[in-house]
């Protein structure tokens, strides 16, 4: 009985149906991928498909040339799309004209990109909420703020590091504030313009890490006035490889080469180290770069900025809703959250069953109810592992376990999606 109503619920996976609430839908661009009959409530981790990728790659393929590097019609015509891929890509996350867009393996490769091309002495500073790929690039001696309880104790946080930082320094000692858009673990929506302001007050650069924000809500680098941004494909219903760090090009373009070879390069000579560095883009994606991926993620920049972004955002607000009530009624589940207070949140929610091991639970929501969903502690174990222990003393409960759940939603989900996983854990709690 489950498995044919998860079939059934497969099927009516598109965006319009999504923003008219109905399943008549036809296909359209931002239409995702899938597999009937499979329940994908992962999107934090990896979002399908959507039918825009997959067409631009298709489209592409016949044409399928060497990028920068040959004179036939293929080639240009590659070259052509890569370079058009990157101008749609920019325009996406609202660039300024001399920003740099800069293709990337992913966020994680995007943030090691920016690491490295820190001028030297830079101090960084993150909060201690962030997922790896945001605390671990960073140089030795980068402060780490404790997890705040609202998004205004972070902004007078930052306020108060900063202000102590340059007592210390002077105003020539660059400092890189890092922080996320949205949490990979709770959806809770971090003060950006807010942070962006304060860090600019003491002449800080700032960057983004947007993997978690880009797919739910726009993302405009000259609106929030942050000086980079970073995104994965991946999560962005394009495919996996292709990421982006976008942002100022002075210090981008100083920077040793993040990778060296061939399209890095302006002049390399007979001697070990005579090379001249091209600057732009290309002076950090040596090598052959991954143009079927660029395409597909500029094609799904341009099926997000036609959409109706606001309905698409009331749609998955009102899914959102519906989990976390459906969620909070069941009273074995408790759900992770770093601020006290309701903050704005996209499609994400972390929890645990009490008295039951989340690998478990997620195996069995896999095998009997055919629910993909993520368990363990979303590679930011300083947060969740903090926010464990909180829920275990806000719900005065011994038994909950050392990891935990997540659902995360996205274009291709719909309510009777929610409905199955809330039947799910009913049941699951039901047997407790
Ligand atoms: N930042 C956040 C907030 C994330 O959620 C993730 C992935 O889960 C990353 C960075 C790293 O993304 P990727 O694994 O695509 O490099």
């Amino acid at each position: 009985a489950d498995s044919t109503a998860a079939a059934a619920l497969a099927t009516d996976s598109t965006v319009a149906a999504l923003a008219a609430g109905s399943t008549a839908a036809a296909a359209g661009p931002l239409d995702v991928l899938g597999v009937p009959g499979q329940i994908n409530l992962d999107y934090a981790a990896t979002a399908p498909c959507a039918r825009a990728a997959a067409d631009a790659v298709a489209e592409l393929l016949p044409w399928y040339g060497s990028v920068h590097r040959g004179a036939g019609a293929l080639s240009r015509r590659s070259t052509l799309a890569y370079e058009r891929s990157r101008e749609r890509v920019g325009d996406f996350l609202g660039v300024r004209a001399d920003d740099h867009v800069i293709f990337t393996r992913n966020t994680t490769d995007a943030l090691n990109l920016l690491a490295r091309a820190l001028p030297a002495g830079t101090r960084v500073v993150t909060f201690g909420g962030e997922h790896h790929a945001n605390l671990l690039p960073w140089p030795a001696g980068a402060v780490r703020l404790p997890v705040p309880g609202s998004p205004a104790t972070a902004v007078r946080s930052l306020d108060a590091a900063l202000r102590e930082l340059r007592r210390g320094a002077t105003e020539a000692v660059p400092i890189l504030v890092a922080v996320t858009g949205a949490s990979n673990v709770t959806g809770e929506v971090w003060p950006v313009a807010e942070l962006a302001l304060v860090a600019h007050r003491y002449g800080a650069r700032i960057a983004l890490d947007a993997a978690q924000l880009a797919p739910h809500a726009p993302v405009d680098l000259a609106a929030l006035d942050v000086d980079y941004v970073a995104v994965s494909g991946h999560k962005l219903y394009a495919p996996f490889g292709i990421g982006v760090l976008a942002g100022r090009s002075d210090w981008l373009d100083a920077a040793p080469p993040y990778l060296a070879g061939g399209g890095a390069t302006l002049a390399v000579g007979a001697a070990t180290h005579d090379v001249r560095w091209t600057t732009g883009p290309a002076r950090h994606e040596a090598g052959t770069p991954n143009l079927l991926g660029a395409v597909a993620l500029a094609a799904v920049c341009q099926a997000l900025e036609a959409a109706d972004r606001t309905a698409l955002h009331l749609h998955e607000q009102a899914l959102l809703a519906h989990l976390r009530a459906g969620l909070a009624a069941l009273p074995e589940v408790c759900e992770l959250r770093t601020f006290a207070a309701e903050a704005p949140r996209v499609g994400i929610v972390s929890f645990v069953v009490a008295g039951r091991d989340s690998a478990e639970v997620a195996a069995e929501l896999a095998q009997r109810w055919q629910i993909g969903l993520r368990d363990g502690l979303f590679c930011a174990h300083p947060l969740a592992r903090r926010l464990l222990a909180e829920a275990a003393s806000r719900n005065g409960r011994a038994d909950l376990p050392a990891t935990a759940l997540r659902a995360s939603i996205g274009l291709g989900t719909t309510r009777r999606h929610v409905d199955h996983l809330l039947a799910a854990l009913a049941t699951l709690t039901d047997a407790n």
